[in-house]
């Protein structure tokens, strides 16, 4: 048994959905169960939609109603079911299931637009209807090519708790839903074509595992069946050792560990979302990162596998639209509570905190979050501590809203000296300023923050210092030097 799950642009097109139909139809034998995400482009455009519809809708500057919204996508949805099956029946049949979920939509849409009114259930509501639309399309065309496939809602399956546009599974009920709905499927022969991305509350009510949360979803499922190995087929060949985007040279790895990949994607790799490896370790299950547009390339595994050795560095990741907060004073650490008090007020406001670096000198307190959750932090902290600034024991609390985090991950840093230096100086020699840093105790990834102008050169230059080919060269010459020597 094989979970395989197609991301947005691998289903991006009816010929897309065609090719995902033969390729899946190509491991009949190995049990394929299949997990889609939306369409590219469609959960944005239902995320803003909506949004849209709230803010005015109809009464807004282009009056914009729901039915005029809802027009243009399903002309996209009927062009894509018509270009992607060619038998009569499944064909007509898909139509009247896309029309029936786009009414649906449409009435959803209507109603936030009637309320000017959008809670984040409501939002979830919206948002999964791209993965319930495109298991839809995609187990016709499975059908279409001669397999016998049917949709399923996960809402059927994954069971989660009620955390609206950022879910979390409740493992044991989920597993026991996927056993009774979709082992009886494999073993009439029939490939179930689950929904990505989303899952149900107890009482039957639509979440979502938040954004790229399709890889999340076909790793609960392969641990809830205990399925052999967990493939996620994407755009481009598996993990490398940086965003393709960024680095044109990054290279793919062939193996890495589940620890280096969660601080990979934790870091801002978006080729798995940072949850996906949770349920996978657990149950000891290889997941394998593969390119829908190149099948024969092995791709990435990830497993328990630690090969430290191999490699000092294997990948560098960064994440954007962060802030810089820092707490300055003198010797504010110093000063019992002063910590406990400023992250007391970052959980209160339930914001996510990327990085913590201070000064060994105690006097600034620096911490990374999201950039929209900065400025109203930063008032936060004022009030709390109106006294300290007052008695001048803390000098300013300031947010820097232009920050990227940037990771250097890999296993073989662990007890080798002098990675950060050599990414200092890197950096230093392209006039990059490191403005914090911090390494996890874990010692799988040194973190850096740069200002947000600096990611690209910043990223490119550590690539080409332990990653590229020259790089590459560059140790291997440091080898065969003390080889040499010796
Ligand atoms: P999908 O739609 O298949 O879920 P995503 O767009 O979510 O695909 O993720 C794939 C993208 O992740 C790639 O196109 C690439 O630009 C980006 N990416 C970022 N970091 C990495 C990395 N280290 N290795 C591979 N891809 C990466
Ligand atoms: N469709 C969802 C998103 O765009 C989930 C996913 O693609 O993984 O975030
Ligand atoms: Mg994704």
């Amino acid at each position: 048994m094989i979970v395989m799950k197609f991301g947005g642009t691998s289903v991006g097109s009816a010929e897309r959905y065609r090719s995902v139909a033969q390729l899946v139809g190509s491991y009949q034998e190995k049990q394929p169960l299949v997990v889609v995400s939306a369409m590219s482009g469609t959960t944005d455009w239902l995320l803003s939609t909506a949004r849209a519809m709230a803010e005015g809708g109809r009464n807004s500057a282009d009056g914009l109603t729901a039915e005029r919204m809802m027009a243009d996508f399903h002309a996209r949805y009927q062009k894509v079911v018509d270009e992607t099956i060619t038998t009569p029946e499944i064909r007509s049949r898909t139509f009247s299931e896309v029309a029936s979920l786009l009414h649906h939509l449409l009435r959803l849409l209507t109603g936030i637009e009637m309320l000017g009114e959008l809670s984040p259930r409501s939002l979830d509501a919206v948002a999964a209807f791209g993965e319930k639309l495109s298991s839809k399309v995609a187990a016709a065309a499975l059908q279409d090519a001669g397999y016998r496939a049917e949709a399923v809602s996960a809402e059927e399956l994954i069971v989660t708790d009620s955390a609206f546009n950022r879910a979390l599974p409740l493992m044991a009920q989920t597993a026991e839903k996927c056993r009774a709905r979709l082992l009886p499927l494999l073993e009439a022969g029939i490939i179930p074509v689950i929904t990505g991305f989303i899952g149900a509350t107890q009482e039957g009510i639509t979440t979502t595992l938040g954004r790229g949360g399709s890889d999340y979803s076909a790793s609960i499922i392969g641990a809830a069946l205990d399925s052999g190995e967990i493939w996620i087929w994407t755009d481009v060949n598996g993990v490398m050792s940086a965003d393709p985007r960024l680095v044109p040279t990054a290279r793919s790895l062939k193996r890495i560990s589940y620890a280096e990949a969660g601080e990979l994607s934790h870091f801002g790799a978006k080729v798995i979302h940072p949850m996906t490896v949770m349920p996978a370790v657990e149950k000891n299950i290889p997941l394998y990162i593969k390119n829908t547009f190149e099948p024969a390339f092995p791709g990435t595994r990830i497993d328990r596998s630690d090969q430290g050795a191999e490699g000092l560095v294997k990948a560098i990741a960064s994440t954007r639209g962060l802030a810089l907060l820092t707490v300055a004073g003198s010797s504010i650490l110093a000063v019992p509570g002063i910590a406990a008090r400023v992250f007391a007020r970052v959980s209160e406001k339930n914001v996510n905190v990327y990085m913590i670096s201070h000064a060994s000198s105690g006097h600034d307190l620096c911490f990374v979050v999201e950039k929209q959750a900065a400025q109203p932090l930063v008032q936060s902290l004022h009030r709390e501590f109106e006294l300290e600034v007052a008695r001048k024991e803390i000098e300013s609390i300031i947010a820097d809203t232009e920050v990227t985090i940037i990771a250097v991950v890999g296993a073989g840093m662990r007890g080798t000296p002098g990675v950060s230096g050599r990414i200092f100086s890197t950096l230093g020699q392209k006039s990059i300023n490191v403005i914090a840093i911090a390494q996890g105790s874990s010692e799988l990834n040194v973190s850096l923050i740069v200002a947000a102008t600096d990611e690209r050169a910043a990223v490119q230059a550590i690539h080409d210092e332990f990653l590229s080919f020259t790089g590459l060269g560059r140790s291997m010459r440091h080898r065969v030097a003390e080889i040499g020597a010796k």
